[in-house]
């Protein structure tokens, strides 16, 4: 993954000298969880260093909005606050209009849908906000919410981490109940096959997932942050379902195939656009493991061959001719 340092200067414009100050404000910036108005980040740097003025803190931020590291937003109160957007997921806002914090999530229900009104409006769409105002739960009911924010990086990798564990288990539950229902050998090779692989892979996860919640107490605690509703309960949960019925080696394999194709999508599709982060790895190394899952599948289901003609009663005329069809 990109360091902080190879990500600005991939981003410094071509031929700008470096500057002690101006790297000194980038850092802090990149160091703040919180949407801060330039205000707030005036306040941080001269706690830093009392020589830098006002105007060049105001000069760096627009150098920042301009580069793509600080994106503004604007919750209603006036006046804009800035996030940075290095390894920061794009994300909808939640707006406590009491105690003026925010918390940030993402839908994918929300971005689809966006994108249909847009493709059906033959709109261009650059950029969504979307907001929701109200009080949060610390307001609500007077209990005091966590101090400490956790950087969305985190909850984003833990989430993606959920996900993919979830469409593991699905997957798993999928290959042992196709080898169990197909009678044709080599078929059941192949589920055999792949429900170790999928058992494999989930304790990776498991093993990844133990990794990152050990990095910090509180992050198994904290709210969810991405909402993928289709994925929560595993990609090939309806698949499995569909076994149930009693099938063919060949209509297992062909359910496999699609399961394993819309998993690989899934992932792949959002994995491309999130910002570099480790979440974003996580969705696109997985996207490539359901790659190699969907060819294997497609061999075996070429190996297996086209279904055989079942024999049918014939008009008597024709019985003479079967056999060829
Ligand atoms: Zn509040
Ligand atoms: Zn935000």
């Amino acid at each position: 993954m990109e360091s902080t340092t190879a990500y600005l200067e991939r981003l410094r414009p071509a031929g700008a000298k470096r500057s002690g100050k101006r790297d000194l404000i980038v850092n802090v910036f990149l160091r703040q969880e919180d949407h801060l108005s330039a205000d707030d980040l005036v306040d941080l740097i001269r706690r830093e260093d009392q020589r830098i003025g006002r105007a060049t803190v105001y000069r760096t931020l627009q150098w920042m909005v301009d580069a793509g590291i600080a994106r503004k937003v604007d919750f209603g109160e006036g006046r804009f606050r800035f996030e940075h957007s290095y390894r920061h997921p794009r994300h909808f806002h939640l707006i406590c209009k009491t105690c003026n914090t925010s918390a940030e999530f993402l839908s994918s229900d929300i971005e689809a849908a966006l994108e249909e009104v847009a493709a059906a409006r033959s709109f261009a769409a650059r950029q969504s906000v979307v907001q929701i105002y109200g009080e949060c739960e610390a307001c609500r009911t007077g209990r005091t919410a966590p101090a400490r924010q956790i950087p969305t990086e985190l909850l984003f990798a833990r989430d993606a981490l959920r996900i993919a564990m979830a469409t593991e288990r699905s997957g798993l539950e999928f290959y042992t109940k196709a080898a169990e229902v197909t009678n044709n050998p080599r078929g059941r090779r192949v589920f055999r096959r792949l429900a170790e692989e999928e058992r494999e892979h989930l304790a990776r996860l498991e093993a990844r997932y133990r990794q990152l919640l050990a990095a910090d107490p509180d992050l198994e605690s904290r709210p969810t942050f991405l909402f993928f509703r289709g994925a929560a309960n595993g990609l090939f949960s309806a698949g499995a379902e569909e076994l149930r019925a009693g099938v063919d080696a060949r209509r297992a394999l062909l359910i496999g195939i699609r399961c394993e194709r819309g998993s690989h999508r899934f992932f792949k599709r959002y994995g491309e656009r999130f910002e570099d982060s480790e979440g974003k790895q996580i969705f696109l190394e997985f996207a490539d493991e359901e790659r190699q899952h969907l060819e294997l599948l497609i061999r075996e289901s070429r190996a297996i061959g086209p279904p055989r003609a079942r024999r049918r009663k014939r008009p008597a005329k024709r019985t003479a001719r079967a056999g060829r069809g």
